[in-house]
């Protein structure tokens, strides 16, 4: 009886996922074929979501800038003064950002496409010589790009998940989250589901990107792993959408970082 209460919440109860990494890849430079060295190291099958690191679309794509060709504004002086980093890497940040919510202790950014990060997910780990990495301008884009070729190439129907290792609010420790994703739903919608007891849930949206993020982020390690795409097998379908931001005034935390410690706006 109790198991087929837990069936109307859990698609399949009984379900094994398994998690592979793909094992091998080349250092990424700009121009590499992303989709085509991942075929070349694993069989992808239907269902499949392979998760791939933002960073490494980012190098195959040449989203990069030489620390050296950026000369910053009084702004981002002023705020690399306080936060004791280099003012040409903030000057990047910057250029990345939407709309400022913290300049110290560390730049928080929105990103154009309603993504939130520290330092607007500028990375300066994992690339060499004086440049830093930027997140894809267009992440929805880079995942659904990115499937379409490796459908074509393999022949199977897949998901794609473009992830980020990003801190939380909260609590202590970052965690990888979903920033573009193509062939599967952000979020599973448990509204109007039925709980153990009979009763009818409100509110249950399950960011089931950011909990494939996650474990891929798990498996990809950071640093000197050298694992940026990861295939998570088994995954039973899921309904729900793709409504993983929240819109302006829906934030709490937000609205109360901006009315706590306002910001001078960017532009
Ligand atoms: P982010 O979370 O998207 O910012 O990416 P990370 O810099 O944390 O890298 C994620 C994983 O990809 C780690 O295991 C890195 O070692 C690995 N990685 C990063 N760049 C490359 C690369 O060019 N080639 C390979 N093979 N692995 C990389
Ligand atoms: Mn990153
Ligand atoms: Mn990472």
């Amino acid at each position: 009886m109790i198991g087929m209460v837990i069936r109307s919440a859990t698609p399949n109860p009984t379900m094994t996922i398994t998690v592979h990494p793909v094992l091998g890849l080349p250092l990424i430079s700009p121009g590499d074929d992303l989709a085509a060295l991942i075929v070349e190291r694993i069989d992808l099958i239907d269902g499949d979501v392979l998760c791939v690191a933002s960073s490494v679309w980012s190098k195959a794509k040449g989203y990069l800038r030489l620390l050296d060709q950026i000369s910053p504004s009084d702004r981002a002086k002023a705020i690399a003064e306080r936060t004791g980093e280099d003012p040409r890497f903030i000057q990047a940040v910057l250029d990345e950002s939407e709309e400022l919510l913290l300049e110290y202790p560390f730049v928080l950014s929105v990103l154009p496409y309603g993504h939130i990060g520290v330092r607007a997910g500028v990375d300066q780990s994992n690339v060499d010589g004086g440049r830093v990495i930027l997140l894809p301008p267009d992440p929805m884009g880079a995942a659904a790009e990115l499937r379409t070729t490796l459908e074509d190439l393999s022949g199977a129907r897949i998901g794609v998940i473009v992830t980020d290792t990003c801190g939380r609010a909260f609590r202590r420790g970052q965690t990888g989250h979903a920033i573009g994703w193509s062939g599967v739903r952000a979020i599973r919608d448990f509204r109007g589901d039925t709980d153990l007891f009979g009763h009818t849930l409100q509110i249950t949206e399950e960011a089931v990107v950011d909990e494939c993020a996650g474990f891929a982020n798990l498996v990809m390690g950071e640093s000197n792993n050298g694992v940026p795409a990861v295939v998570i097998r088994g995954l039973p379908p899921w309904t729900g959408h793709d409504d993983l931001y929240w819109h302006e005034g829906e934030d709490l935390i937000r609205t109360a970082l901006c009315s706590h410690t306002p910001v001078e706006p960017l532009r």
